[in-house]
């Protein structure tokens, strides 16, 4: 079963992709430059004109945008369109700093909530699903925009909000919820609290869940599949860019599409700002091919990863992304060697414990210290400290053949690391309180 919300455009010719792509970025780079007196003097200064810009190819001309520049425009700087004509504002959840804002016309919210559409029906959504929406309502993206791709397919729509999750368990019992949304570490925590209602897997009647707004590991995905019987879909998007749904996961699993008719994506090496071939890792870059409110050219989303255009067994022609292997401001550097958060989720996961954990950095004696606090599942819990220790000096090998360096392992109670209900916190670095 192949099925598409938006068939002819998802399962366009690279051919006819293109020529949209061309169409409209000569089009919104004009608008931009006529509209947007900040990033009009960025294409001055860097000797750029509307007419240099003939297809997306040129976009490499165009001059980068980064969330500074959008600190330094907040909050109407880089708004495109009178006021009057917005309908919404959203604002970033604030993880890497000061939130920004941004603005959306109906056409802007309508082609959002396409993308968002598109990513439901690709994990199996129809007007016969029922979409629990546990994302955050609210300033944040992940709720209204799962929100109204929902609608958009016609599937009966749960607007739960994040948080509540006895409220959550029982409405998605009671109303036989067929498609959950939320943030990985949420639906992680779902899955352990109807177990400990003594709910079965098959008990529950959901079949897929679209889960995104934070980095996530394979074997989380295993994980989160197992413990709620279900088929786990990632999506990914930023506030800047529209919200959820810049791509999406299809049947497939390796890899998400991006909705190339509206977001142009490039991937360029961090260091240098050049434009690197498909297939080589990087920082990914879009452009907004056709918002109208905020329209983001050449935006540097910190995130880093890998695009590939090799042909999919979905039928779908968008270029795939992988999953962000971490934004470039979450790599920790601890005792000169690089530290991505998912690799330590992943050792966990791998070793049988849980998704429950915290990573915290220090710095004494001007020495970095690195401490991993891991909850013990109620099945592993021993008060024998011999039985912990051992453990704890296993984990600690683990982790060290993996990063090249090892931490001090706590493992720590059942139920003793707070439980995230939106986008996880895994990382406190005490070393920037110091800086
Ligand atoms: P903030 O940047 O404040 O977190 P957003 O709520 O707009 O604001 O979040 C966008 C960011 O969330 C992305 O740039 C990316 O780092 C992260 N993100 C979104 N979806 C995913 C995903 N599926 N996997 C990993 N990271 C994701
Ligand atoms: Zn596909």
């Amino acid at each position: 079963m192949k099925n598409y919300y938006q068939k002819e455009i998802e399962t366009a010719p690279r051919e006819e992709i293109l020529k949209i792509q061309n169409e409209k970025i000569v089009k919104q780079v004009k608008h931009v430059y006529d509209n947007v007196p900040y990033y009009r003097d960025l294409m001055d200064k860097k000797g750029v004109k509307p007419e240099d810009i003939k297809g997306v190819d040129d976009i490499k001309k165009l001059p980068f945008l980064t969330k500074d520049d959008l600190r330094e425009c907040y909050p109407y700087g880089l708004l495109a369109t009178d006021l009057k004509d917005c309908v919404r504002i959203q604002s970033t959840s604030g993880t890497t700093g000061k939130r920004v804002v941004a603005f959306y016309t109906q056409h802007d919210i309508d082609l959002w909530e396409d993308c968002c559409a598109r990513a439901i029906v690709a994990a199996g959504g129809s007007n016969e699903d029922v979409v629990q929406v546990c994302y955050g309502y609210g300033l944040f993206t992940g709720g209204p925009g799962l929100n109204g791709g929902s609608h958009k397919v016609g599937s009966l729509t749960l607007p739960m909000s994040s948080g509540n999750t006895d409220r959550q368990i029982q409405f998605m019992m009671d109303l036989n919820a067929t498609i959950l949304c939320c943030t990985p570490s949420y639906a992680a925590y779902i899955g352990e609290t109807l177990a400990e209602k003594g709910y079965k897997p098959e008990d529950n009647k959901l079949k897929a869940g679209i889960f995104g707004a934070e980095p996530w590991t394979e074997e989380m995905r295993r994980s989160i599949e197992k413990s709620l019987g279900i088929k786990a879909y990632d999506i990914y998007g930023l506030t800047e860019i529209s919200g959820p749904g810049v791509s999406f996961e299809c049947e497939e699993q390796t890899g998400m599409h991006i909705n190339e008719d509206h977001f142009y994506a490039e991937i360029i090496d961090p260091e240098t700002g050049e434009v690197l071939p498909d297939g080589e890792k990087g920082e990914l870059v879009f452009t907004s091919l056709d918002k109208e409110a905020f329209p983001l050219l050449r935006y540097r989303t910190k995130d880093i990863c890998i695009l590939s255009r090799k042909k999919c067994s979905c039928g779908r022609t968008h270029v795939k992304m992988t999953k962000p292997l971490g934004r470039s401001d979450d790599m920790m550097i601890i005792r000169g060697v690089n530290v991505f958060p998912s690799q330590i989720e992943a050792v966990l996961l791998k070793e049988g414990y849980t998704p429950n954990y915290q990573i915290v950095v220090d710095r004494k004696n001007n020495t970095d210290t690195f401490d991993i606090y891991v909850e013990l599942a109620p099945e592993q819990f021993s008060d024998k400290i011999s039985d912990i220790q051992s453990r704890e000096a296993a984990l600690n090998g683990a982790m060290r053949s993996m990063l090249g360096i090892g931490p001090k392992i706590h493992l720590v109670a059942p139920k003793t690391i707070t439980r995230s209900e939106g986008k996880a916190v895994r990382v406190i670095d005490k070393r920037k309180l110091h800086d």
